[in-house]
């Protein structure tokens, strides 16, 4: 029985993720992923021989209280980083299950399998745990975004890895407990060591990453424990972590090597800074903006980390409205690593109701800027640069772009000529089709709004 009420969690688990690959089904797919994790919660609760309910019921007021609060308190510009310390608690949850095997134990008479399993997700684990929590500081900005780079750090890191590899043998040969504290405390180390070099702008592609390590340490400590419901859904977080690493890098036409040893993004992860404004641009107010839109027969918009920041997916929403009532035909243009987690733009849009069939993603929105009378970017910078199209000099060459510059007029919304996320700058504000309108997203559009209706 308890198996199939196991197999039930994990049917549930599938299902669940097969739903999430669509805005439709998204949240009814969360939520039978949610129900199959409850259930084998509560299986597992009355399989195990639980000593002290008071623990648990402890354990379970906490983590509904932090969970309520982040899933309340927490800002979708903050999501990246919320994942990020999700990913390393549960990094250090196996870890810690393989270690109260260790000291259950004491390592005597233990299968040569169930040790294997249990170096595994303690060095998996542990290096999620402080891999994601320094992850954590440089998108917090508690810590610079900048690589941290110093000579003959490959090597180190080498080292320290052929330490760890070292204290598992060990530890396969016999070697007793403290042969495991040590390959705990180097796995410890690694984490830290293998994320400080990784620049700001890096950390979400490093973050999914760790997100597929903290699903196969899980995995691992599922065989530790014997329980298939944790195997089942640490393969399945570590399968999908990996692929959405594979996708962000793909999107950014960056190798998995390049991000991880590159020390790429030399700029600060958050704030771009650096001003621009000797080369001359031409400047639109919110009347300029809502001629042009007016005038339209169909608009594009771009949105970009910046329309997240300024919390104007309702503003934009609005605007489009009053767009289509004139019969412009409005879309979206969603590029895969616009904002600052795969999706960003999606969530939000749908937050405001945008509907679904007006988001294009890059290959369908991508040949229609040619016939599109006006393109309007919103807080997007480096997903619209040209120079990752034209100039082979520049760190996001060959990165696929929305070619915006190909519309009849694009009018760029952002507050200052400052750089993106790739801290570059960008030809595109310089074009004779382009105009600056520099201020708020959410402040812009509210003012393109009130000014179209004297249009
Ligand atoms: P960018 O970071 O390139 O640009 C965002 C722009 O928004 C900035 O130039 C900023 O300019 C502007 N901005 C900030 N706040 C506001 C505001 N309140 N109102 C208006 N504008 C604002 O964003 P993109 O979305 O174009 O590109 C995403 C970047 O993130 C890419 O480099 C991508 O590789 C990277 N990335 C994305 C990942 C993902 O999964 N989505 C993962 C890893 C990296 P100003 O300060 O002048 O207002």
């Amino acid at each position: 029985m308890i198996e199939l009420l196991y197999l039930l969690a994990a049917v549930a688990f599938i299902v669940g993720l097969k739903r999430l690959g669509g805005p439709r089904t998204a949240r009814s797919g969360n939520r039978i992923a949610a129900a199959g994790m409850l259930l084998a919660l509560v299986v597992a609760l009355v399989d195990a021989d639980i000593l002290n309910w008071g623990s648990v019921a402890a354990g379970l007021a906490v983590g509904t209280i932090l969970g309520v609060w982040g899933a309340v308190r927490v800002q979708m510009t903050a999501m990246p980083q919320m994942v990020a310390v999700f990913n390393g608690l549960g990094g250090i949850a196996s870890a810690l299950v393989s270690a109260v095997a260790v000291v259950e134990s004491g390592l005597i008479d233990t299968p040569i399998e169930t040790t294997i399993t249990i170096i595994i997700s303690t060095l998996i684990g542990a290096v999620t745990f402080t891999g994601s929590f320094v992850a954590f500081a440089k998108l917090q900005g508690l810590v610079t975004g900048s690589p941290l780079v110093f000579p003959g750090q490959q090597f180190v890191n080498a080292t320290l890895s052929v330490i760890a590899i070292g204290s598992g043998i060990w530890l396969l040969a016999g070697g007793d407990e403290s042969a495991y504290w040590f390959l705990g405390a180097v796995a410890l180390v690694i984490g830290v060591m293998a994320v400080i070099p990784i620049g700001g702008a890096d950390m979400p592609v490093v973050i999914s990453l760790l997100n597929s390590f903290s699903g196969l340490a899980a995995a691992s400590a599922g065989f530790v424990v014997g329980n298939n419901a944790l195997i089942i859904g640490g393969a399945l977080v570590g399968a999908a972590g990996l692929i959405l690493t594979v996708l962000m890098t793909k999107a950014m036409n960056r190798s998995l090597g390049n991000v991880l040893f590159a020390g790429f993004g030399g700029t600060d992860a958050i704030a771009g800074t650096g001003d621009t404004a000797t080369k001359p641009v031409k400047r639109a107010t919110a009347e300029d903006v809502a001629i042009a839109l007016g005038y339209a027969d169909s608009v594009m918009v771009v949105p970009g980390y910046g329309l997240a920041v300024a919390q104007a997916q309702h503003a934009v929403r609005k605007l489009a409205s009053a767009l289509e009532e004139r019969g412009i035909d409005v879309h979206y243009a969603i590029h895969p690593v616009a904002g600052r987690m795969p999706g960003h733009m999606n969530v939000l849009l749908a937050e405001a109701d945008v509907p679904y069939e007006q988001l294009l993603d890059l290959d369908q929105a991508d040949p229609q800027f040619p016939q599109t009378d006006v393109v309007l970017v919103l807080g997007a910078n480096d997903v619209v640069n040209p120079s990752a199209r034209d100039d082979p000099g520049s760190p996001i060459y060959g990165m696929p772009i929305l070619n915006v510059d190909r519309a009849g007029t694009v009018i760029v919304v952002k507050r200052s000529l400052s750089p993106g996320f790739a801290g570059i700058d960008n030809p595109l504000f310089y074009e004779d089709n382009t105009l600056m309108f520099f201020a708020d997203a959410k402040d812009a559009l509210e003012g393109a709004l009130s000014a179209l209706s004297q249009v």
